[in-house]
This record gives structure tokens, C-alpha cells and sequence, in this order.
């Protein structure tokens, strides 16, 4: 069975998110804890934690299909003392909201070394962060992206992930998310069947999809390889269709968030029909 949603709207508190997710048709969704561009938030007060619960339950969505998103400002890898530690003080703060929630698992951008700090090195401390957060939080999993690899950005490659994951000491609780956007970015070809079969095998021997926690469904404005960060809606970019028909037919991708992240969010509840209408073997 597919879970397919998106990333779904805060606006007037946390609760309303799953509100948002039902409104356009979503099985999972994804949300922020908190605003995301901001260092520091009030703690989500007891009758928002209650009222999303409440929410979650009436939406007849199961926690484990919920991939919230950490904020963009946090660089579990920095190279400098003050950011790191201001990085994984907001990290293990966005890991406690998510045990608030009742939901069990959050996804991150690993992290970008910044040209000051060689790349093994940054990997390294990248899962020293997690170590550190995990040992905070019990009961949350920590879900690494693969990245377009902009700029100083590492986990664009699959042997990053292996490499923070060799590293973190709980293996249950460390896992990846897979965003298609990202991938195709980064080098990996997912045009076609053939291209989507030796991508993810490559993935499999890597990682291995006993790690895979989420998915994100993207398109891409820019071309494969380029290293460049910018999602298009479905069939609106150069990935095409062929992913997504190979995900929602593959039993591998069952039971995970597939999340949509595209630009047009008023194309959502389209693009969530035309993903489950993809599929051959309707569950
Ligand atoms: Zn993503
Ligand atoms: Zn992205």
C-alpha cells in the first residue's frame, strides 16, 4: 500500500497540518515543527500537541506516515564550534517536538562543510550530531536526505549516507529519505524503468532500503547532474514520469511517506490522483 502526500501548510499553529493533508486528498503528509526560518520557537503549547493528535487520528492517518522536516539553518556538520553547537541544540529541539507530536521520525539535510572542513571530516561529525540527538530523544528516528549537492552540501552521494551511517551508534533509529529531484540532480539517472532499476540497486548496495524512510516526489528544473536544487511539479520537469510510475509500482516504496514537494501546491490534489492513478496493481 502507497502513502502519498505532501508538505503540507503550519499557518495558525501545527494542528492545522493534518487538516491541510486531508483537504487535498493525502494519505501522509510532511510539516515543519516550527517556523523554519527561525533559530528559536516557543514550545508547542500542551493544546496544540493535543489538537494535532486529535487532528491526526480524525485525518485516519497513521504517525509513521508523517516525515516532518527539520529547518534549513541547521548544519549538523559545521565547521565552526558556535554553529555546531547552536545547529544541534535547535536539532535536538525539533527531535523533542517531534516526540510531542507523537510522531516518531524527522528528516534532515545532512549538512555542508563550507569549504573549511574536509568532507570525511564533516561526515564524521554530521553523525557525532546525531549520536548526540539521539541519545536526547528516545523513540525518533533520524532521517537523513540525499541532497542535490549544491554548493558545500554533502550527502548528494549514496557512500555519504553509508558513511554517517556507519558512524551513528543506534542503527535503528537512523534512516534516509530519498527525494527523486535530489537524486537525479546529483548524478543518478531516474528517466526511465532501466535508469530507475540501476539507480536504486546502486542505492540497495550502498545503503540498503532496510534504511529508506520516506520518499520525496519531485520533479526537476535542472538537468541531471548539475548539482542544482530546484523542484518542478510532475511531468513539468526533466525527470518525466517514469519515476514515479516505477515508485507507486514497486512493493519496496510500500508503508513509507512519499512526499510531494513541488512548487504549485494548488497542482496537489491533481498530483496525488495522477500518482495513485499510476498504479497497475491498485491496492
Ligand atoms: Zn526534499
Ligand atoms: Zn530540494
Amino acid at each position: 500500500m502507497k502513502y502519498v502526500g505532501a508538505h503540507v501548510s503550519i499557518a495558525g499553529g501545527v494542528e492545522n497540518a493534518p487538516l491541510n493533508a486531508r483537504e487535498i486528498g493525502a494519505r501522509a503528509f510532511a510539516l515543519f515543527t516550527k517556523n523554519q526560518r527561525q533559530w528559536s520557537a516557543p514550545p508547542l503549547a500542551e493544546a496544540a500537541i493535543a489538537a494535532f493528535r486529535q487532528n491526526l487520528d480524525a485525518a485516519g492517518i497513521e504517525p509513521r506516515h508523517v516525515l516532518p522536516h527539520d529547518s534549513y539553518l541547521i548544519n549538523l556538520g559545521h565547521p565552526d564550534p558556535d554553529g555546531l553547537a547552536k545547529s544541534r541544540a535547535a536539532f535536538i529541539d525539533e527531535m523533542q517536538r517531534v516526540a510531542q507530536l507523537g510522531l516518531d521520525r524527522l528528516n534532515f539535510h545532512p549538512g555542508a562543510h563550507l569549504g573549511r572542513l574536509p568532507e570525511d571530516a564533516c561526515l564524521d561529525r554530521i553523525a557525532e550530531s546525531i549520536n548526540l540527538a539521539l541519545e536526547q530523544v528516545p523513540g525518533v528516528t533520524a532521517v537523513i536526505e540525499n541532497t542535490a549537492g549544491q554548493g558545500t552540501n554533502l550527502g548528494h552521494r549514496f557512500e555519504h549516507l553509508a558513511h554517517i551511517i556507519d558512524k551513528v551508534t543506534d542503527k535503528s533509529r537512523v534512516g534516509v529519505c530519498l527525494d527523486t529531484c535530489h537524486t537525479f540532480t546529483a548524478g543518478y539517472d531516474l528517466r526511465t524503468p532501466q535508469a530507475c532499476e540501476a539507480t536504486f540497486a546502486e542505492f540497495d548496495r550502498a545503503v540498503g532500503f532496510d534504511y529508506l524512510r520516506g520518499m520525496h516526489l519531485n520533479d526537476s528544473k535542472p538537468e541531471l547532474g548539475s548539482r542544482v536544487d530546484r523542484h518542478a511539479s510532475l511531468g513539468k520537469g526533466h525527470l518525466g514520469m517514469a519515476v514515479f510510475e516505477y515508485i507507486m509500482n514497486d512493493p519496496r516504496f510500500d508503508d513509507l511517506p512519499l512526499i510531494l514537494e513541488t512548487p504549485d501546491r494548488q497542482r496537489w490534489p491533481a498530483e496525488i490522483r495522477r500518482l495513485y492513478g499510476l498504479t497497475r496493481d491498485r491496492d
